[in-house]
């Protein structure tokens, strides 16, 4: 990955890059909140490792299947032309890509959370010796929550069954060395890794490849969360070999609140036959669905992890987000934009004199080490110097007890902006 070596700090410099960047006018595609303007600032959008800006393009594409169920109803699922029986295949291969697997290995379906505890029925399968999950510590609460009953569902304590991996005293991120040292440690009894792509908290994205590695070469099944990964940091989960994987598509997918979420799964698993699922009509061959037979018949590949009738409203969305990314050239064109602009950003912060003295990074500083998303650690006073930058328009987020995170996003997020934000921090 090339990152621009030198940065200057000027506002003249970002105009400067701005100017060059070849994605500067997808910005236009997309919807600026508008809540900052109305108190007389411009809106700075930080925040789409939360919720991504809305395209332009999304109300079209949703007019669109809202005109075809009121002019088609029930014979849109059939007719040739808009076929709704068929869009899940047009959603895999566009999201295939973002992740890295085959059109096959991806089904867009349910939700983020619901689709981890579908994919931890198939794939942690504890033994009464082999029944532990390794995690970071600290992950998003609602995968803490889904483990933790998983764990008790399987009739094991979460205290004896859940391995958490932490930082060394006095860091904030987690080495690699320590997290195959922990899956070394304790080899015989983890039946499954399952990590973040990129971490919520702290924006530290991990090494899924040698960790999958490392989990296979002891025996257990590895998964990854990649809600705050996907359509943020360039993902090879085909080619490295990850069991499964889950990820949420309003983050840096901008496919709307509670839109719909992800699910991978390696096509090494599609034709295992003994391998548990929750099953439903949706998941059925479609050669023969609505023969309505006992006997479930999976389709092939993640298609037959499918359980409920398609999502088309957060369908479509989705579809308007994806061919947005594919048009400015995919996760390749994204990350580069990506490590160029939130590279600018920690120069820019790293370059003040009040740097580690008022404020400094959570976030690693090796670029390939992280996404879009810098995790700024505010020791005091953090909560109302947030409060500065919200009355600025500066839209990111706060987590307690002393976090800033604030994301500028490739498709929509500009150097400029980048280097307006910085200034609030020269005034901390
Ligand atoms: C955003 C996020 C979630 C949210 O899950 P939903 O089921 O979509 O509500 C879960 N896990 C992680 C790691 C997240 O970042």
């Amino acid at each position: 990955m090339e990152v621009t070596p030198n940065y200057e700090r000027s506002l003249a410099y970002a105009r400067q890059l701005d100017a060059k960047d070849p994605l500067a006018t997808f910005r236009t595609q997309f919807h600026q909140p508008l809540e900052a303007t109305a108190k007389g600032v411009r809106p700075i959008y930080f925040c789409g490792n939360s919720l991504g800006l809305q395209p332009k393009g999304a109300a079209a594409f949703v007019k669109q299947a809202m005109d075809s169920w009121r002019d088609y109803a029930v014979t849109a699922w059939h007719d040739d032309k808009i076929d709704w029986l068929r869009l899940h295949e047009t959603l895999s291969e566009n999201a295939a890509p973002i992740v890295g697997a085959k059109p096959a290995e991806v089904a867009i379906m349910n939700t983020l959370t619901v689709n981890l505890h579908l994919l931890m029925i198939s794939f942690y399968r504890p033994t009464a010796k082999r029944f532990k999950i390794v995690m970071e510590v600290g992950a998003f609460s609602s995968d803490q929550y889904a483990v933790e009953s998983q764990v008790r569902f399987h009739g094991f304590e979460p205290s004896e069954a859940i391995i958490e991996i932490a930082p060394r005293k006095g860091e904030h991120t987690l080495r690699h060395e320590d997290i195959i040292q922990t899956l070394d440690n304790q080899a015989d009894s983890i039946a499954l890794v399952l990590f973040g792509g990129v971490n919520y908290y702290t924006g530290q994205f991990f090494d899924i490849k040698n960790i999958t590695q490392k989990g296979h070469e002891i025996g257990a099944i590895v998964g990854f969360d990649l809600a705050h990964a996907a359509g943020n940091v360039p993902l090879k989960l085909h080619e490295w070999g990850v069991d499964f994987a889950v990820w949420c598509t309003y983050k840096y997918l901008n496919s709307g609140p509670g839109g719909v979420g992800g699910a991978f799964i390696h096509e090494r698993h599609h034709t295992t036959t003994d391998t548990p699922r929750l099953a439903g009509w949706w998941g059925y061959d479609l050669s023969k669905r609505f023969e309505m037979r006992s006997g479930f018949i999976p389709m092939a590949g993640a298609a037959g992890w499918q359980i409920s009738t398609a999502q088309i409203l957060p369908f479509v969305v989705h579809l308007c987000s994806l061919k947005l990314i594919a048009e400015a050239g995919g996760m390749q064109a994204l990350r580069q934009k990506s490590a160029n602009l939130t590279g600018f950003f920690v120069c820019l912060l790293q370059s003040l004199p009040n740097y580690g003295k008022k404020f400094w990074l959570l976030t690693p500083n090796e670029a390939e080490q992280r996404g879009a998303q810098l995790s700024i650690y505010v020791p005091s006073e953090g909560k109302a110097f947030f409060q500065r930058l919200t009355e600025g328009g500066i839209i990111g987020d706060w987590r307690e007890p002393n976090v800033i995170r604030l994301a500028p996003v490739p498709l929509y997020n500009s150097y400029e902006e980048v280097f307006e934000v910085s200034t609030f921090f020269e005034l901390f």
